[in-house]
């Protein structure tokens, strides 16, 4: 067998470079972080479209441990957080953990020496063994394309909004946009006035507020730098709105008609044209679907250049791409903002727990975890930004370091507990967690708002979003109640009195 560490992380995105933080900060140095690409950042490295930016303020939308006085705007554009996270990478010194193109295509729970057997492929292909193991793959990492009939044949250009191919020149081209999500809305305004036509399949349209972007100034970044507890009170201040919204999104969506109507004024001012407007007005509740930000969507949406139709992509034939409704447009290339696996990531199908199962397979009728995080029957393993620990209104850092506070109290309780131990989630405890949260989920705009979005699996739950504040998600992760896991120990070193489900290795209660 190859290297041995006590944890190795999957990914180098925000969730995997945080861990890698957190665990140095925990002094744990034996740990390796794998990472499939050729660079870290994650979603951040992958998705650089025309128009790419955060749509938190960056501010916010920032590790807590790494503030930076110096972002260039409120809501800065991609380059600048991959930026950002080259310089976590380089200033907490992780890079000698980091194996690029190093990508994970098989995870074993190890019954008997209670530890994860990890085939790599790539640079540091080979075989590693870890006591511990962190998924931060990320749900939006693995791109989904939708099954059309004809797509093989199209004879045009076609690519993903994550896989950008920025060698394709779309100047002057007839181009089809499918989807209109995060991306698609801010890849639409980005890329009207360069190409000759523009037709945008909308399935669903969403509700767009106004975007308060604006360049942080020259004196606002150097107050900033000279007292760092500004930083830090902007901060503040920003999550301490967004946690005031909550409410709204999980017990009274009928409070957010108030900021559809100003969503609707948005548009009023942009889209002159009742026909269009009428396209582009959504018929169920604001905040059901992720609610979009932008000043530039509409305006392009009303240029000369630009078709909406309102049906979503069912077929191609040749050059012809064929709506459902029977509307046609032929082009010469289609971006597909279709979104990503995320009720069903691909990594999942690679991770074998104690019973030889697969995650995948353990999540067939929905996925859950212990406090987002663990599963039962795959000890050792957790998952960030795993099961229900998703936000409709903030930012999705402050959610990835509540999880790092589990994980490092996850570490102590390794140590304390001492020798070769490992820790599985019993099945009542995540049953328990995950009842609770589905119970709070059933009054929730994400759940009554009358809209399908990708918050919902194939079953209809939502399996992807945490219907609470970010405060109580901080404090149900602050600490590992030991006793909702199974102890595991060798099976030399077992309990006379052993748990029947492990076949090598024992169980043994807390
Ligand atoms: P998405 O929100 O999943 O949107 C996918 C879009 O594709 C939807 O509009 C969907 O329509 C549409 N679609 C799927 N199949 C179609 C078909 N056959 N014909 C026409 N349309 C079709 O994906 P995304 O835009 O990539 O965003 C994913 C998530 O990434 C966001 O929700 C957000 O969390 C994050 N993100 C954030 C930012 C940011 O911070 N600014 C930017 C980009 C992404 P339906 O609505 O009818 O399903």
């Amino acid at each position: 067998m190859g290297e041995h560490v006590r944890v190795a992380v999957i990914g180098s995105g925000f969730g995997g470079l945080g861990a890698a933080v957190r665990l140095r900060r925990e002094g744990i140095t034996d740990f390796v972080v794998l990472e499939r690409a050729g660079a870290v950042g994650g979603t951040w490295r992958d998705n650089s479209y025309p128009g790419c930016a955060c749509d938190v303020p960056s501010h916010l939308y920032s590790f807590s441990f790494a503030p930076n006085p110096d972002w260039p705007r409120t809501f800065s554009g991609q380059e600048r957080i991959q930026e950002y996270l080259e310089h976590v990478a380089d200033t907490f010194r992780l890079r000698p953990h980091i194996r690029l193109n190093s990508e994970v295509t098989q995870l074993r729970w190890d019954s008997e020496q209670l530890r994860w057997e990890i085939d790599v492929a790539g640079a540091a292909g080979g075989a590693f063994t870890a006591d511990v193991v962190v998924s931060a793959t990320g749900p939006l990492s693995d791109p989904k394309m939708p099954d059309i009939d004809g797509l093989d044949s199209f004879p045009g250009k076609v690519f993903h909004s994550a896989q950008w191919d920025h060698e394709y020149d779309l100047r002057g081209k007839r181009v089809a946009m499918i989807g209109t999500g995060a991306s698609a809305i801010q890849i639409v305004p980005a890329i009207q006035k360069e190409v000759a036509q523009l037709t945008l399949f909308q399935r669903t349209p969403p509700w767009v507020m106004p975007r308060a972007d604006r360049a942080i100034s020259k004196a606002e970044r150097w107050v900033h730098r000279q007292l760092p507890f500004t930083t830090q009170a902007r901060r503040g201040l920003l999550w301490g709105i967004r946690e005031l919204q909550v409410q709204a999104f999980t017990k009274r969506p009928d409070e957010l008609g108030l900021v559809e109507r100003i969503a609707k004024r948005n548009m009023h001012r942009s889209i002159k044209d009742p026909a269009l407007r009428a396209k582009l007005t959504p018929d169920y509740r604001i905040g059901c679907k992720r609610i979009l930000l932008s000043n530039a969507y509409y305006p392009a949406l009303a240029q000369p250049n630009v078709d909406v139709v309102a049906s979503g992509l069912s077929e191609i034939r040749g050059n012809t791409l064929v709506a459902a409704d029977g509307s046609e447009a032929e082009v010469d290339a289609i971006v597909f903002g279709t979104g990503f696996h995320v009720t069903d990531m691909p990594i999942a199908q690679r991770v074998i727990g104690a019973d030889g199962v697969s995650l995948a397979e353990s999540w067939k009728g929905g996925m859950a975890a212990l406090r987002g995080a663990t599963a039962t029957g795959f000890p050792n393993f957790m998952t960030i930004i795993g099961p229900n620990t998703g936000l409709g209104n903030s930012s999705m850092i402050l959610m990835i370091e509540s999880q790092l506070n589990y994980l490092a109290d996850y570490m102590r309780q390794l140590d304390v507990l001492g020798g070769r131990v490992a820790l599985d989630p019993r099945d009542t405890a995540v049953a328990g967690w995950n009842n609770r949260v589905q119970d709070r989920m059933k009054r929730t705009v994400w759940n009554t708002g009358g809209c399908n979005s990708w918050y919902l699996d194939e079953n209809g739950v939502n399996t992807t979003v945490w219907p609470g504040t970010t405060t109580e998600f901080r404090q149900a992760t602050r600490h590992v109640d030991v006793g909702e896991y199974q102890v595991l120990r060798p099976a030399a070193a077992a309990a006379p009195k052993s748990r029947g489900r492990k076949k090598k290795a024992e169980a043994s209660a807390a």
